[in-house]
């Protein structure tokens, strides 16, 4: 199996000495059809576990070429990077410890994310790797280092599947105050991956800095037919010293940014407050789970839907809350151990025991409120969502937004289906082919 031998710049240096390459060699099919046996083909993962998790966010580095002020990761601190560096995950690592247990959960897709990924030595080794374990991938990136070559290369090792997201939180300076940046250079790249039939996604941090000018960037992105989402600006890393000052409210949210988002079903990505009808929800998705989190499609808060991980192998429920509120750590347990065992992960995905407004309100399932929100403004995790502008008496209180909502969802629903993080109900995924066999691998 090509994964567990050592390919590349490590194997090739150990087959010059012939001795030690084939002892190593048999070491690896040995541990290679064990591990297979005992943890890959015994692990057996109930439908709902193993449906669960769709997606890996992995911050493989902190490094980074620019220095965006907020950075949630702290990449703008060089020498607190240089300090870390040191611990982050190695590729064996990456692939027993993540990628392996990640497909036994059912993960669909892993995105590669920093600092800037693509400052890993082995960003290409990783991507690469993703694809044989097939698995899709997307790559994060600033743009800065994404050349034109680079995103050939990146063409290259994925076949073709990769999409590249890009940050991009205004067309105007407002890009460069939070990005360190020009937006000029972050739709260069889109235009790029056009050309090239790569796929193309766009996060836009949300803050103070960028409400006047949210709108027009969402027209942008919808008139080019490219997918996005909103991310909150937070107190982690550098965000700290600015979320105070910076960090919206639910005015802001209200008055500029709802609007926007409700309006564009490409954005039904991971936003609240989602005032979609938990009836229509259960029967788009087959009323899967649909008294705990959402799936078959995650909506609202995505925070227990996808895995999180730091450069150094810490895991959490959602990527702005890594670093701040950790399930533990891939080195001490294999990502789906972790996850299994984990009392953070059981927590947030048992909705009815949510706080507060989120806790009496009809979409107490289907928006669940900004976990990250609750937790930066209040320090608890399952409180209610201070940027929520919707005040529920009990949960009949329906929102003035639920018609607008369920029209769009069913749009999107179109969407996820392409993008294949949704079935409809008689169509539901059966879990993971089995991995790729040794047979004409290495
Ligand atoms: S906590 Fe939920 S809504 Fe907030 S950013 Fe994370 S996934 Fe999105
Ligand atoms: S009160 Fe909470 S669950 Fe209800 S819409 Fe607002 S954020 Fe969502």
């Amino acid at each position: 199996m090509r994964y567990f031998c050592r390919k590349g710049r490590h194997f090739s240096a150990n087959r010059k000495s012939n001795g030690i390459a084939t002892l190593w060699r048999t070491r690896s099919i040995i541990l290679g059809i064990s591990y297979r046996y005992f943890r890959q083909d015994k692990r057996d993962y109930p439908y709902m576990l193993q449906n669960q998790f769709q997606i890996v966010y992995f911050e493989a580095t902190r490094r980074c070429n620019l220095r965006c002020p907020s950075c949630m990761t702290g990449s703008n601190e060089p020498r607190k990077v240089r300090r870390r560096v040191r611990s982050e995950l190695t590729l064996e690592e990456i692939r027993d410890r993540i990628l392996l247990p990640a497909r036994r959960l059912g993960v669909h897709t892993v995105g590669w994310s920093g600092g800037e990924f693509l400052l890993r030595k082995d960003a290409l080794d990783l991507l690469r790797l993703t694809v044989e374990l097939e698995l899709e991938c997307s790559v994060l990136s600033n743009c800065k280092a994404l050349t034109r070559k680079r995103l050939e290369k990146i063409q290259d090792v994925t076949r073709g599947r990769a999409k590249i997201i890009v940050g991009m939180n205004a067309l105007d300076e407002g890009n460069r105050w939070s990005r360190d940046n020009d937006s000029d250079r972050s739709i260069q790249v889109l235009e790029d991956c056009a050309e090239l039939g790569l796929g193309r996604h766009v996060v836009i941090t949300i803050g103070k800095y960028n409400t006047e000018s949210f709108e027009k960037t969402v027209d942008y992105i919808v008139k080019n037919s490219i997918s996005y989402n909103r991310s909150p600006l937070v107190a982690r890393g550098s965000g700290s010293q600015c979320f105070e000052q910076m960090g919206f409210d639910r005015n802001d949210l209200e008055k500029y940014f709802h609007p926007a988002l409700r309006r564009n079903p490409h954005g039904y990505v991971s936003y609240t407050p989602f005032f979609l009808s938990p009836e229509l929800h259960e029967q788009a998705s087959g009323g899967i789970r649909n008294n705990t989190i959402p799936e078959n499609p995650a909506i609202g808060c995505w925070a227990g839907s996808w895995l999180a991980i730091n450069a150094e192998g810490d895991v959490s429920v959602c990527p702005v809350l890594l670093d701040v509120l950790n399930a533990g750590n891939v080195r001490e347990q294999p990502l789906d151990e972790l996850v299994e065992s984990s009392s953070l992960f059981a927590d947030i995905t048992d909705r009815s025991r949510l706080k507060g407004r989120c806790g009496r309100c009809r979409y107490q399932y289907t928006c669940g409120g900004c976990r990250a929100m609750a937790y930066f403004h209040t320090g608890d995790y399952m409180g209610d969502d201070p940027t929520c502008f919707f005040d529920p008496v009990d949960r009949s209180t329906v929102s003035e937004h639920e018609e607008e909502t369920n029209r769009n969802f069913k749009k999107y629903l179109l969407v996820a289906r392409a993008a294949g993080v949704y079935k409809p109900p008689g169509d539901r995924p059966s879990g993971r082919s089995p991995l790729p066999t040794e047979k004409g691998k290495c």
